[in-house]
């Protein structure tokens, strides 16, 4: 089994999720007592959020490459990021190893067209919805993305002020819930939840069209390497 890299702590509510998901399928597809064999570094996410609100995007990729590189020193055989935004600096990341960067986006798009869909919501950060660094990937991979077309302000907000904190609202739910219903209404046939933390709130019982969570789309993309 390889040895799989995490970039964690963005928030750690989601990493923990990470963590999780990745020993489970370890263990669901091995047996026994087997989990996976992973090496984890988690940031203080305060001064990386701190930078995100600031533009601040070549010091924090410049950290997150010394994570990677750090990882890949101390034994890791692919490096995972999780977390979606952090991936506007994922060149600088890739540039900075020599073993496979999972990108979260790819696995996500790959399921998502063997599925059979093409026009996909997105949800996620401002940065995610509005940079186009993520959309940019998602068309790359033969999807056209939406993202929403209402105030986000509110969107970006449930994730930073609760979903990060671990704090889950009914309220809140409904707001993602009501998003989802006018990207369904613009043609959307399903939804990415593109923040790792989105699929602590909704998952695709409550939602109108199938969800896609990248959180467990990314952790098992990395699994299926580490026992390729
Ligand atoms: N974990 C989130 C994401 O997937 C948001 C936190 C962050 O800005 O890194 O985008």
């Amino acid at each position: 089994m390889k040895t799989i890299g995490l970039i964690g702590g963005m928030s750690w509510e989601s990493s923990a999720l990470y963590y999780r998901i990745i020993n489970q399928e370890v263990g669901r597809k091995l047996g026994g007592l087997h989990s996976a064999d992973i090496l984890m570094r988690s940031f203080d996410f305060a001064p990386i959020e701190e930078m995100q609100s600031q533009g601040n995007w070549d010091e924090a990729g410049a950290l997150l490459a010394e994570a990677a590189r750090q990882l890949e020193e101390a034994g890791a055989d692919m490096i995972g990021l999780c977390t979606n935004t952090m991936h506007l600096v994922a060149s600088q990341i890739e540039t900075a190893i020599s073993v496979p960067f999972i990108h979260i986006a790819r696995p996500t798009a790959a399921r998502l067209r063997e599925d059979g869909f093409a026009c996909v919501g997105l949800l996620g950060t401002q940065f995610t919805m509005e940079m186009g660094f993520y959309a940019d990937i998602l068309r790359a991979e033969g999807l056209d993305p939406i993202v929403p077309d209402i105030d986000i302000t509110n969107l970006n907000a449930i994730i930073y002020e609760e979903l990060c904190r671990g704090i889950i609202r009914d309220q809140s739910r409904q707001t993602y819930i009501a998003a989802i219903e006018r990207l369904a209404q613009r043609g959307a046939e399903a939804v990415i939840l593109g923040c790792t933390e989105i699929g602590m709130l909704i998952d695709d019982a409550m939602s109108p069209i199938p969800t896609y969570d990248t959180t467990e789309l990314h952790a098992k993309a990395l699994v299926d390497l580490a026992l390729a």
